[in-house]
């Protein structure tokens, strides 16, 4: 095999030519080529009490079987059923938890140019070419000034998830009902662990309409226009809630007033959430692992 290793400090090296037998996984493998790859995003959490603690890890473990089986390909596309797979573990310590209350927001931007997934699509699994193709978007935001991307659908600008999260919408909607609404699984959601739970709790709390419905960014705006929206925020494993102040849409700034409101509601979820994860609370939803 022919091989030249690029670095970004000395460009591209020599080319070699040398036998595989070394590498782990093999050039020809099908996730290179053909992107079936897949991943899961779990942590493990050091309690208070100095014990690990995973949070609903079978809700992975069940995506993970479902994105397996999407990520098979038939043999009539010239692409083998798998006889072999490798399962990496990134092992990557983070520093312990403590609740600062100290949220940081963040600011999107909204272009219909770009879609993150499609009906019939693979947007309901974690599969490696899901994400490698969303970077370029990505880099677009950043140099636009802002962090993240809306992800838009349809012609009607339907909001549908943040970066790599699910999205909420605390607000009162268009019947003057107080809501906590979140785009339903239609296959180009990616159902969340974090997303599950915070409907599950909301659900259990009672205080508020609970929605699994389409948000367009006209009901939005028209909701901003008319002060009816309380907070908006991600939500994902990597930092549970994560509010969001402004989507630049069509070259405007709109200013979603999150943290004015608080924000209130994220920040219950916050503190659930990592009161289970930390064992400051007992919990059918932490696995104590050791
Ligand atoms: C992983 C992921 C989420 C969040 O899922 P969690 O299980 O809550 O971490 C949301 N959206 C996308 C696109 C994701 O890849």
């Amino acid at each position: 095999m022919l091989t030249v290793e690029w670095s970004l400090t000395s460009g591209w090296e020599k080319p070699y030519i040398r036998p595989l037998e070394n590498l782990s996984l093999h050039p020809a493998s099908s996730s290179l080529h053909y992107a079936v790859e897949l991943f899961e995003g779990m942590k493990a959490y050091r309690g208070v009490d100095g014990k690990i603690r995973l949070f609903r890890p079978t809700l992975n473990m069940d995506r993970m079987v479902r994105s397996a089986a999407r990520a098979t390909l038939p043999p009539s596309l010239g692409v083998k059923k798998p006889t072999k797979a490798l399962l990496y573990v990134i092992l990557s310590p983070v520093g312990p938890y403590f609740a600062s209350g100290s949220f940081n927001p963040i600011s999107l931007w909204a272009d219909p140019k770009y879609v993150r997934a499609w009906k019939g699509g693979t947007g309901d699994c974690k599969l490696g070419g899901n994400y490698g193709s969303s970077i370029y978007a990505q880099r677009e935001a950043m140099e636009l000034g802002c962090q993240q991307v809306l992800w838009l659908y349809g012609e009607d600008h339907q909001i549908t998830e943040v970066g790599t999260m699910n999205l909420f919408l605390y607000w009162e909607n268009e019947d003057g009902e107080e809501e906590l609404a979140t785009p339903p699984l239609d296959g180009i959601i990616l159902p969340g662990v974090t997303r599950q739970s915070i409907l599950e709790l909301a659900r259990k709390w009672g205080e508020f309409k609970v929605s699994e419905r389409y948000i367009t960014m006209s009901d939005l705006t028209a909701a901003l226009e008319e002060n009816r929206v309380k907070e908006m925020f991600g939500a994902g494993t990597a930092c549970v809630v994560c509010p969001i102040s402004k989507i630049l849409y069509k070259g405007k700034n709109l200013h979603i007033p999150t943290m004015e409101n608080g924000p209130q509601l994220a920040t219950r979820f916050l503190n659930q959430l990592t009161d289970i994860q930390y064992g400051r609370e007992d919990s059918e939803w932490a696995l104590l692992v050791s």
